[in-house]
């Protein structure tokens, strides 16, 4: 028998250690985060070995042998975290704090908590389960928060085959409370979007600003942006936000259960645009985003400017394609004076299976430890690592196993970050209970 609340406490020591180190990332360097981790699964028996993509920049990866019979699992993590401003924080963000029954400091759910649940749940493994079929790989990237070059994309790249798995375990969501009703829905995030990085550039002509001309560049721009902008309104029904929708939409009462199991039905999807839309987490699931990020035009205050350019951030859904996007957005600005030009087009973005026979476990274990609640495959708006994996053809799957509601959830990347020494627990039982029946 696992005595789960010791389980608990013990992830709870080993959490505010690695918090206490500050693998800030800028600068990044994760040499003192790896050590510690080193340390933790050296303790119990596991080794590590660390690979330095640059000087400052460690990726370590420990392995629990299986007899092969099957593929690895992979069970990642990232070891940097983003900054934190103390003077913003009623404690010290790395301070590693064990308070009210949470473990405080930056990191704790993006994502040195998951760390911690991953190490404990491979000692329990190794202990209980001598018998398995799959090698179980744990790799603490580096970078993420940064680009991961000196992360996975690193690691991808020069050591592909310590790290070839069947399935990859990522963040990407959590298990939600109180955000579509009381239950905890935990949305396993199977696809993300594609970042698109376009630059407008209005050709005008110069001139004495005392008497204007139709050429400026600087008009001509705000037309075109103006116009880009009806992008934003475009809403698609991708089949996994659908699915999601379906299966969040099942535990709720009428009239919302008809209105987001119907969604396929346009008339329906358009009935419930309005209230789905003023999330703009949904919002972005349903639609290329647009963002004008950065505006450039003229030198002189009485000079017209004869060139005047703006950066696009679009964040594009899995499916589409950014010649396709461009093109609309050449239809939408009909004006030669405005050329497109791509600063930074993304890669083929996969979508990973949600009939697995790892999302089919892990939706199990999830039903049985958590009674209640939803499970569902969403869509990241953002982006993760998972995203390298996809395109090496592996299944990546994001999820924290932690239950949180939206006042938690604003601590990620925000002030006050912590985790329950109770989610520590229920991550860690998921952790093992998943892998036990995946290497069995
Ligand atoms: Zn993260």
């Amino acid at each position: 028998m696992i005595d789960w609340n010791a389980i608990g406490a013990e992830a709870a020591e080993l959490l505010s250690g690695y918090l206490q180190i500050k693998s800030i990332n800028p600068p990044g360097d994760e040499r003192a985060a790896a050590e510690y981790l080193d340390g933790v699964l050296r303790a119990r028996g596991l080794t590590a070995t660390r690979y330095a993509s640059a000087p400052n920049r460690v990726n370590l990866v420990a392995r629990l042998r299986g007899d092969g019979s099957k593929p690895p699992i992979l069970l990642y993590h990232h070891m940097d975290v983003v900054a934190a401003d103390p003077a913003r924080w009623s404690c010290d963000p790395f301070g590693g704090e064990v308070r009210d029954g949470y473990v405080w400091g930056r990191g704790a759910i993006d994502m040195k908590g998951m760390g911690i649940m991953q190490a404990l749940a491979l000692d329990l493994l190794q202990h209980h389960q001598p018998q398995r079929t799959r090698d179980i790989i744990l790799l603490a990237a580096a970078d993420e928060e940064k680009g991961s070059v000196y992360g996975v994309q690193w690691m991808l790249a020069h050591h592909w085959p310590e790290l070839a798995a069947e399935y990859v375990w990522d963040e990407g969501s959590f298990g939600l409370q109180d955000f579509f009703g009381p239950m905890p829905v935990f949305a396993i995030s199977v696809a993300e979007k594609k970042d698109l990085w376009l630059r407008l550039v209005a050709h005008g002509e110069p001139g004495h600003s005392g008497m204007p001309h139709a050429a400026n560049a600087a008009d001509i721009l705000l037309r075109a942006l103006e116009r880009v902008k009806q992008l934003d309104a475009r809403y698609v029904l991708h089949p996994v936000v659908q699915r999601m929708f379906a299966q969040i939409g099942a535990a709720l009462p009428y009239p919302k259960s008809f209105l987001l199991q119907h969604l396929d039905n346009p008339l329906v999807f358009r009935l419930a645009q309005p209230t789905l839309t003023a999330d703009p987490t949904i919002a972005a699931m349903l639609k290329d985003t647009l963002s004008i990020t950065v505006l450039r035009a003229g030198g002189k205050e009485n000079v017209i400017p004869d060139r005047a350019e703006a950066t696009l951030d679009l964040r594009l859904l899995p499916d589409h394609e950014p010649e396709t996007v461009m093109a609309t957005l050449r239809q939408l600005i009909a004006d030669p004076r405005v050329t497109i030009e791509i600063i930074q087009a993304p890669a083929a973005a996969a979508v990973s299976d949600v009939n697995s026979e790892f999302y089919r476990t892990l939706t199990a274990v999830l039903k049985r430890l958590t009674p209640g609640c939803v499970t569902a495959p969403m869509l990241t708006p953002g982006t993760t690592d998972s995203c390298f994996f996809r395109r090496m053809g592996v299944n990546s799957y994001g999820l924290f196993p932690a239950i949180i509601d939206p006042g938690e959830l604003a601590r990620f990347h925000g002030i006050d970050e912590r985790i329950s020494i109770k989610n520590l627990r229920l991550g860690t039982r998921i952790f093992y209970e998943v892998l036990s029946a995946m290497t069995r």
